[in-house]
């Protein structure tokens, strides 16, 4: 019988309610953290995150001073 672990995509969001717009996420990793023109609040497209980039959002979300970032896989 042949054993596999299939490993979901991974998705991250961030929190406006709780961001603080210092974008240090933003500047970590832009290509995933978009800052908003006008609120200069990090939001994060609807899509998943590029193979490759999984450790930078986990360690984005993990150095967020307002634990505003969330991720999961599916
Ligand atoms: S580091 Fe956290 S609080 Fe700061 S802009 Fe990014 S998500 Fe918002």
């Amino acid at each position: 019988m042949e054993a596999t672990t299939e490993v979901g995509k991974l998705y991250v969001e961030v929190d406006q309610s709780v961001c603080q717009g210092h974008a240090l996420c933003h500047r970590a990793l832009p290509e995933i953290f978009l800052s908003h023109p006008q609120t200069g609040l990090s939001y994060t497209e609807d899509t998943p995150v590029p193979e490759g980039l999984e450790d930078k959002v986990i360690a984005a979300a993990l150095n967020c001073p307002e634990r505003a970032i969330r991720y999961w896989a599916d």
